[in-house]
């Protein structure tokens, strides 16, 4: 009997840009291939419909009735579901709509016609059902993908260390961004993608989302007094991962 784990992998509104992240694997991930059954792979191949699946990998999110609905499918079918890259884990950039004024407004400037259009609040692939595993990324870091999802296979628990960017930067304690006014969100964001961003002489954007316990209102204030930003692009800087959402959530829960 073929006992190789049946794996998923689908998209919900996104560019799929994670996706493309695991291609990018090359030779590894035709190698990982070898050692499971594809239930779905949209970008891939089309396959018949799979009563079951062990692992459903889930990027982008769920913005429609019928994405909602396939979601829940998905959800009941598999043992361990793994939310994929930002638009998953924490809503990704496409829950900014939600922070901008009126949204049916917003939607009548960009479609002519908005009728039949819904347009409900972006939720991250959480609060819609339950997740075993999230990935983060925007796009997820290949490597980590390849890690976490052999790990599963071997039957071990995958863990992402809950610490900042900061700790894994080459500007810690020298050139730090923050230190030389630019606005850098490492301090707030969950590390893992070895901080290329502020090695290659970019500030860190947060697209791995924050991590557990930040505290927003000191990197508020670091942005404000250190960056100088002014109050609505501070906004508009924890607005693009996640890091309101995920604090404000956090706060009502305390
Ligand atoms: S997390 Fe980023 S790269 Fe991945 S699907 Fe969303 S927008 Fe694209
Ligand atoms: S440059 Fe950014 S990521 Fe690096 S240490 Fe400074 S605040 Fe942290
Ligand atoms: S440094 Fe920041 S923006 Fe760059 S990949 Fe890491 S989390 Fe994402």
């Amino acid at each position: 009997m073929d006992k190789k784990p049946v794996i998923a992998i689908l998209s919900l509104t996104c560019c799929e840009g994670c996706q493309i992240s695991i291609f990018d694997l090359g030779e590894r991930f035709l190698e990982f291939l070898t050692k499971v059954n594809i239930g779905d792979f949209r970008l891939a191949e089309e396959l018949p419909d799979v009563k079951y699946y062990d692992i459903a990998i889930v990027e982008g999110t769920a913005i429609t009735k019928q994405q909602l609905r396939r979601l829940k499918i998905v959800r009941n079918k598999s043992k361990i579901l793994i939310a994929l890259g930002a638009c998953a884990c924490v809503g990704g950039p496409q829950e900014i709509k939600d922070y901008r004024g009126n949204k049916n407004q917003l939607m009548r400037m960009i479609y002519p016609n908005i009728r039949g259009i819904d347009n409900p609040n972006i939720k991250s692939v959480k609060e819609l059902v339950r997740v075993d595993l999230e990935i983060p990324g925007c796009p997820i870091n290949k490597e980590e993908f390849f890690r976490i999802i052999n790990e599963l296979l071997e039957g071990k628990k995958p863990i992402i260390e809950q610490k900042p960017v900061c700790e894994e930067c080459i500007r810690k304690n020298k050139m730090c961004f923050l230190l030389l006014g630019k606005p850098c969100l490492g301090p707030i964001t969950l590390a893992g993608c070895g901080a290329p961003c502020p090695a290659n002489n970019f500030p860190c954007d947060g697209c791995r989302g924050p991590r557990k316990g930040i505290n927003l209102e000191a990197m508020k204030r670091a942005l404000k007094f250190k960056a100088h930003l002014c109050e609505d692009e501070i906004e508009m800087i924890i607005e693009r991962f996640g890091e309101k959402n995920e604090y404000i959530k956090n706060s009502k829960h305390k």
